[in-house]
């Protein structure tokens, strides 16, 4: 008889990590499924010639939600994730000077609010790289990771999810399924009488949005600002604004040298379009270059990432502990389900599901404050 997993974990980017990671304390009969070779997702590490980056998440705005986030987050881990709160007004390139950045005025982006995200005056530093978080969690979870394990169909019986499918064939059986991909996918995952023909189009038709990356390895000492700017054109067009911040200069091998990080959305139905991915990128460097023309001279590394599906409003009605109306067993995860998005999102996503499953994330010892209780040896 096939094996039956308490849980099955589909997708292992933080939200998936951050649930494996806080069931495994109370079992380790999970599978946790990703259709890509490594475990992380979006949130992995770089190497780049000033040192590792964050391939993903990198800019957390200030909020009392935030900071519940990143406590719960730092429960599983036990550390304290919140180092301070930055307080520094974005900025944005004007009639050849920098300005501090008001706002968009009557001409806002249509992915404004994706990117109003990134322009708080308010930011949390954090006290571990977002990379070293899906490390840790990884190292925490105690059950079967299965890499390249692409889940292709959802099957229902008598009002549950009895297995799934993995890469068009093999099949996984569990007692209790949490989905943590895109919402969008859900359109062709779920199992037909699950959900109705109009939700099924209206998760398909919603507009979302693809992130577009540039992460700059500058052959020179650039700035010394750490504000995030906000870069825009003189003139309108349908590519719209980017933002993205410069990381602290560093010497390699007696060259100072600059790494900076900018990004900008476009609409996932072009993601495929190659012409349109190609002049947002161009438009994103004569940005940079326009505000500090000689930073693109000699670039040492340019780094393209292109995430789809990034963001956008996943319309589907979800019962009050997060599964499925007709499916009392199937979790849905995906930030874009929560009203907070991003990271605070699916954070928050996460907490809620496990409060569902009956499991409270609390407050454990910190290595700071198990620090702090040892006495210090002295000679
Ligand atoms: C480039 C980038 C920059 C970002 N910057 C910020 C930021 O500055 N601030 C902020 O707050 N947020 C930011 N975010 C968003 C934030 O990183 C995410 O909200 C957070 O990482 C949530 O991760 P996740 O686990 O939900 O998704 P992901 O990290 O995308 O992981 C999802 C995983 O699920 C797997 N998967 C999906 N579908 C299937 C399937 N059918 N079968 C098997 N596996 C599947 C994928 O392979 C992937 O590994 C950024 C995201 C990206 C991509």
């Amino acid at each position: 008889m096939a094996h039956t997993y308490d849980y099955a974990i589909i997708g292992s980017g933080l939200t998936g990590l951050s649930i494996a990671a806080a069931l495994s304390n109370e079992t380790s009969n999970i599978a946790l499924l990703d259709g890509s070779d490594f475990s992380g997702g979006a949130n992995r590490k770089i190497n780049f010639p000033t040192g590792p980056i964050n391939n993903g998440l990198r800019f957390s705005p200030d909020s009392v939600l935030a900071e519940k986030a990143l406590r719960f987050i730092g429960n599983i881990l036990s550390e304290n994730l919140i180092k301070n709160v930055h307080e520094e007004a974005p900025i944005t390139y004007e009639a050849g000077g920098f300005k501090t950045f008001l706002g968009f005025g009557e001409n806002p982006p249509a992915f404004y609010e994706e990117l109003n995200y990134f322009t708080s005056s308010k930011s949390i530093e954090f006290a571990l790289e977002p990379y070293q978080w899906t490390q840790l969690l990884f190292e925490k979870f105690k059950g079967d990771f299965l890499p390249r394990s692409y889940v292709t169909k959802f099957h229902q019986q008598e009002g549950k999810v009895a297995h799934i499918t993995v890469n068009g064939s093999k099949t996984i059986h569990a007692h209790n399924f949490i989905f943590a991909g895109a919402v969008k996918d859900l359109g062709l995952l779920l199992p037909e009488d699950s959900i109705s023909m109009r939700a099924r189009t209206r998760l398909s038709k919603n507009t979302y949005w693809t992130g577009l990356c540039l992460d700059l390895c500058h052959n020179k000492h650039v700035t010394d600002a750490t504000a995030m700017h906000v870069l825009n054109g003189t003139t309108q067009d349908e590519i719209g604004p980017c933002v993205g911040r410069f990381l602290p200069p560093t010497e390699v091998e007696g060259a100072q040298l600059q790494a900076s990080q900018w990004m900008t959305f476009i609409e996932h139905e072009v993601t495929e379009d190659s012409e349109v991915v190609g002049t947002a990128l161009k438009k994103i460097k004569r940005q940079i270059k326009r505000a500090y023309p000689e930073a693109l001279e000699e670039l040492r590394l340019e780094r393209i990432f292109v995430a789809p599906l990034i963001a956008g409003n996943g319309d589907i009605k979800l019962s009050a502990n997060m599964t499925i109306p007709e499916l009392e067993n199937l979790w849905i995860a995906s930030a874009s389900v929560n009203e907070q998005k991003n990271l605070v999102g699916a954070l928050l996503q996460a907490e809620m599901i496990l409060a569902s499953l009956g499991f409270k994330v609390e407050a454990q010892e910190t290595s700071e404050s198990i620090e702090a209780a040892e006495p210090e040896l002295s000679l």
